[in-house]
């Protein structure tokens, strides 16, 4: 018997930020394959899947790719639904094409759910728009941690939205800076995206190493460029914040976290 393999993305964070098709096929599964940052809430969707942490963080000790891939092949062969579950999209450094070379190099059938990536979740947490009409027309996803460093630090979409940064804010800071971004343009670092306990924090490409120590720890992307301008929304909203939405407070630059 060979099942079939579901890679399905969790979202950034809280538990009903999945997709419904995503909790139909969680609904389903026999075994789910989860990663470390998914929400633990989302067992209750899959109650009678057996649960396998493969989860990976950046610097830590974590299962290799490569255990994964063959994990995944075995699970395929002992039962109908397997569930891969990743963070945000799977497609969004997900290593997602290892894994589906991993499957079709054996036969198994497989399907992609996508999900909510970081980007767009701390767009909305925030209410700050990716695209602006007239000054916002591309967005780049990038990651800070790569073979060649920050090297992909350069100025080629109107908003670039940086993955896997928490720890190196400030060399991105200055890699900005090289790369000719303006000195006075607005970096905005938001940790945890998605969860009740959301914190953001305004900077400039100067001031961003001055963010490392509220998002320490913390799952954080940094959006850079048009995108990240708060909208200035006036008294109206600053009196009477819509629910969930953050609240600012004074910190350095400024920071802003949900209300309870
Ligand atoms: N596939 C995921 C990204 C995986 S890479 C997605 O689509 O979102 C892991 C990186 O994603 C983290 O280092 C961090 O930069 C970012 N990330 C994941 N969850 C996040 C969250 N809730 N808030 C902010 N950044 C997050």
């Amino acid at each position: 018997m060979t099942g079939r393999v579901v890679f399905v993305g969790a979202g950034p964070g809280s538990a009903d930020l999945i997709t419904v098709r995503g909790a139909r096929w969680l609904a389903q599964a026999d075994v789910v394959l989860f990663d470390a940052l998914t929400d633990p809430a989302l067992r209750e969707l899959a109650p009678r899947a057996r649960w396998i942490d493969v989860g990976k963080r950046g610097f830590r000790p974590s299962t290799t790719q490569s255990a994964i891939d063959s994990l995944l092949v075995r699970c395929a062969r002992a039962h109908a639904v397997v569930v891969r579950l990743k963070g945000g999209d799977p497609g969004v450094f997900g290593r997602l094409e290892e894994e589906l070379q991993a499957l079709a190099a054996h036969g198994i059938p497989c399907e992609v759910v996508p999900g909510i990536t970081a980007a767009l979740a701390a767009a909305a947490d925030l209410q700050r728009p990716l695209t602006r009409r007239g000054r916002g027309r591309s967005v780049s996803l990038a990651t800070a941690m790569s073979r060649e460093g920050l090297g992909n630090a350069a100025h080629r979409a109107d908003t670039a939205v940086y993955y896997m940064a928490g720890r190196q804010l400030a060399a991105l800071g200055r890699r900005l800076l090289v790369a000719g971004w303006p000195a006075d343009t607005p970096v905005c670092v938001v940790s945890r995206a998605g969860w009740p306990d959301v914190l953001a924090s305004d900077h400039t490409p100067a001031t961003l190493a001055s963010a490392a120590l509220l998002h320490a720890g913390r799952p954080t992307v940094v959006a850079v460029g048009t995108g990240a301008r708060a909208l200035g929304l006036g008294a109206a909203t600053a009196e009477e914040p819509p629910a969930k939405t953050a609240r600012i407070a004074p910190y350095q630059d400024r920071v802003e976290t949900r209300t309870a």
